[in-house]
């Protein structure tokens, strides 16, 4: 048994409490961190202090997964791209070069500090599709059992604009979900979520503790075209959502200094993201946390009272239908006033769902000329969002 120094002890002492229980973390660092502003090089000596932080989490008993940017941005300084937006094919190359430069650092790296890393690569269908999305999460959760250092990337080489992820934040997010992490740690150049963009407004406040991410968290995020001043919290906010529906607390902290994971257990500023503690099914979590929804339902209040009693969505509380889907597409629920509550594997095509809207079961096959479910939605198919946000 490892030997507890005085020293242990007074660490252990100031660690806040609501970081000692988390025991699986996904840490997810953008690229800005990771490059030198001056060469675009790697930042290896800040790289080491992290490090140091996740050996010393994993000597801990926790289990660490790491989502890396950086391929892109490595690649590019590598091929001596010019500066500006890169046309796709390009990015994919920079990827390709700059993912071996990533993964080299960080195998040199987690080596000194006795950690083995493995190098994950993923594409928007390997969490998508079930099969590949159980394939993958098994192979995480044996690294993990084995005591490997996971380092996750978009595989950016192959992913065309259709079908990607885009950013790490999201990525990250579904990572977390996949291997029912406790929390997921987002290391950014800002300290957290602030109430207007901090550079700007005298005003900003960064809010310590988010519970629940209503319109007014929604807003402070900031649109499209504020997102870069805010440091990308639109896809934060995206993020927190797919982890907290997980189960998962999310962490938005600064990784602007030496050791950023010890500093936030010795209470650094961050806002912290508290998931809700009702329990959800695996089959929940990939429906409302891996899915790229294809379309919209909205229904009447009847049909809400419903499905928060746990009933299934019949086509007669459905007033509308939008979108692209095909039968067994997800979906997003909505109320008549455009909250989301929640997401669903729909049933029927886009087709035959607008025929079907507002009618009784009984009638569907005389419409469509088919008999098909009764539901559109069927109660084993759906996720909810948190129901005490019904009625708000
Ligand atoms: N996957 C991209 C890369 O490694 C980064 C995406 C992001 O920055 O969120 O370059």
């Amino acid at each position: 048994m490892a030997q507890t120094t005085k020293a242990d002890a007074a660490q252990k002492a100031t660690v806040r409490p609501e970081w000692a229980a988390h025991k699986r973390i996904v840490v997810k660092l953008g690229s800005a961190l990771l490059a030198c502003p001056q060469s675009g090089g790697l930042k290896t000596d800040w790289l080491g202090t992290l490090l140091d932080d996740l050996a010393a989490m994993t000597n801990d008993g926790r289990e660490i997964v790491l989502v890396s940017s950086g391929a892109i941005s490595l690649g590019r300084r590598t091929l001596k791209l010019a500066p500006g937006p890169l046309e796709l094919e390009e990015s994919q190359a920079a990827a390709a070069v700059g993912q071996i430069s990533l993964a080299h650092a960080y195998s040199e790296l987690a080596q000194k500090r006795g950690l083995t890393t493995a190098q994950i690569l993923l594409t928007l269908s390997d969490t998508e599709q079930r099969r590949r999305y159980l394939n993958a999460r098994d192979t995480l959760l044996t690294l993990l059992r084995l005591g490997a250092l996971p380092v996750v990337n978009e595989n950016d080489t192959v992913a065309t604009s259709e079908i990607r992820y885009g950013d790490n934040d999201r990525l990250s997010a579904r990572v977390a979900s996949m291997i029912d992490a406790d929390c997921l740690v987002l290391l950014s150049d800002v300290d957290g979520l602030y109430t207007a963009p901090p550079g700007s407004s005298p005003n900003a406040r960064r809010l310590g503790v988010v519970t629940e991410i209503d319109t007014a968290i929604e807003a402070m995020a900031g649109d499209a075209g504020s997102e870069l001043s805010r440091g990308g919290m639109k896809t934060k906010i995206a993020a927190a959502k797919i982890a907290r529906a997980a189960g998962c607390d999310m962490i938005i902290a600064s990784g602007k200094r030496d050791h950023p994971l010890r500093a936030i257990a010795q209470g650094a500023p961050c806002t912290w993201f508290i998931a809700p503690s009702d329990p959800v099914t695996a089959r929940q979590r990939w429906i409302s946390g891996q899915l790229e929804s294809k379309g919209d339902v909205t229904i009447d209040a009847g049909a809400e009272t419903a499905l928060v009693s746990g009933r299934s969505l019949l086509p007669a509380g459905v007033r509308s239908v939008s979108g692209n889907f095909d039968r067994g597409d997800a979906v997003i629920i909505r109320s008549l006033d455009g909250r989301e509550l929640g997401r669903g594997l729909i049933a029927y095509a886009i087709k035959d769902a607008e025929r079907i809207v507002g009618k009784r079961s009984s009638e569907i096959s005389d419409i469509l000329g088919f008999a098909g479910r009764d539901e559109l939605i069927h109660r084993d198919d759906m996720a909810l969002h948190r129901l005490h946000n019904a009625g708000k």
